[in-house]
C-alpha cells in the first residue's frame, strides 16, 4: 500500500490545541512532533480522515504492511497465546466492571468478543471493515455493527462496559468517539483503553541510545495509520479532556503474537549488537525486562479503566 500518495491535512495538537513543537522525525515522508506546551507526540500531518476511513473500511486487515494480513490465519495458528490474553482481558474484565453488557468498538473480526460471549457476557461491536465486521456476524454469530460508533443505532446508557483496544490513536476525532462512549455507558459504566505506548518508552530510549539516535525518533508501528503516540500521561490527560476520569490503570505487554509470527533478529549489526541481541531475546533478558516493567508500569501497553465524569464534557 503506497501511504506516501494519501491526501494530507495537517493539524494543531489536538491535546492543548497547541501548533507549536518541536520535529523528531520523518518516518515514512511522515512528520512526527512533539508538542512543546503539553508533550503529546503526534504526526503534525497526517492522512486526511476520508481517505483512512475509505482504508479502514476495505483493505486494512488483509492487505498492505501495517494492517493484519491474514489475521484469521494468524488466530487460528497461535491460538493458545490468544486464549492466553483473552482469559487475562477476562480476569481484568470481571475485577473492574459492575455488569455484563460489553461493547467493543473496532472489534475486527470479533474474537475477543466471542470469546466473552462463550463466558456469559452480553456482547455487541461496532467495526467499520466490513469484510471483518462479516465474518464476525456470519462465523461467529455475534451482533457486530458496521461502520463507526457514530453510525451504530445503539441504546443511550446500555452498556456496563465500553472497549476501546488500540483505537484511540488511530482517530481524527477522539473527542467526538469519547463523547458518545458516554451517551452509550450505564451510569455506573467503565470505559477500558489500550494503547501502545512506543515513543519514549524505555525499550525504545535504550534502542535509540544503542544506536546514537535521540530518544523519540526510532521508527513506531503503524505510521500514517496510528497519529498520536501516547505516553501514560498524555494518554491520561486525553480521557480526562474526553470527560473520563481515570479510576485504574494498568500496564501490559504488545509483542507475544507478532514475535510468534516474526521471531526477533538476531544476526544483525556490528559484533556487539549481535552479541546484546542474543542476550536480549534468546537468553532471557527481554523476559525478564518485561515481567519486571509490567509490575512498576512501565509496560509498552497502557491500560485505563475510566468513568464518564459530569460536566466535563468538551
Ligand atoms: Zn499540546
Amino acid at each position: 500500500m503506497d501511504w506516501s500518495s494519501f491526501p494530507r491535512e495537517k493539524t494543531d495538537c489536538i491535546l492543548c490545541g497547541s501548533s507549536s513543537c518541536r520535529l523528531l522525525s520523518v518516518q515514512k515522508t511522515w512528520p512526527v512532533v512533539r508538542c512543546t506546551e503539553c508533550g503529546l507526540v503526534y504526526l503534525s500531518e497526517r492522512p486526511a480522515e476520508k481517505a483512512l476511513t475509505n482504508m479502514y473500511s476495505r483493505a486494512y486487515y488483509e492487505d498492505g504492511d501495517v494492517g493484519y494480513k491474514g489475521y484469521v490465519r494468524t488466530f487460528e495458528k497461535y491460538h493458545y497465546t490468544f486464549m492466553k490474553i483473552f482469559s487475562r482481558r477476562h480476569r481484568d474484565l470481571l475485577r473492574h466492571s459492575t455488569g455484563r453488557r460489553l461493547l467493543e468498538v473496532g472489534c475486527a473480526y470479533g474474537f475477543l468478543l466471542d470469546y466473552l460471549g462463550k463466558r456469559g457476557w452480553d456482547v455487541q461491536g461496532v467495526e467499520i471493515s466490513p469484510l471483518s465486521s462479516a465474518f464476525a456476524r456470519s462465523k461467529l454469530g455475534l451482533q457486530v455493527h458496521t461502520g463507526s460508533l457514530e453510525s451504530a443505532d445503539l441504546e443511550k446508557h446500555s452498556f456496563d462496559v465500553i472497549l476501546l483496544l488500540d483505537v484511540l490513536e488511530h482517530l481524527h476525532r477522539p473527542y467526538d468517539l469519547l463523547r458518545r462512549i458516554r451517551e452509550l455507558l450505564s451510569p455506573d459504566g467503565i470505559l477500558v483503553v489500550q494503547c501502545p505506548w512506543e515513543l519514549y518508552h524505555w525499550e525504545e530510549i535504550a534502542e535509540a541510545v544503542f544506536r546514537g539516535k535521540r530518544p523519540g525518533t526510532i521508527e513506531p508501528d503503524s505510521v500514517p495509520a496510528h497519529l498520536y503516540f501516547f505516553q501514560p500521561v498524555t494518554l491520561d490527560a486525553v480521557l480526562k479532556k474526553g470527560g473520563f476520569r481515570v479510576c485504574a490503570r494498568q500496564s501490559g505487554n504488545y509483542g507475544s503474537i507478532r514475535r510468534l509470527v516474526k521471531p526477533p533478529e538476531i544476526n544483525r549489526g556490528n559484533p556487539i549488537e549481535r552479541f546484546s541481541r542474543f542476550v536480549y531475546f534468546r537468553l532471557g533478558l527481554r523476559r525478564f525486562l518485561y515481567f519486571a516493567a509490567r509490575l512498576v508500569h512501565l509496560g509498552n501497553g497502557i491500560i485505563r479503566y475510566a468513568i464518564p465524569e459530569e460536566d466535563e464534557l468538551q
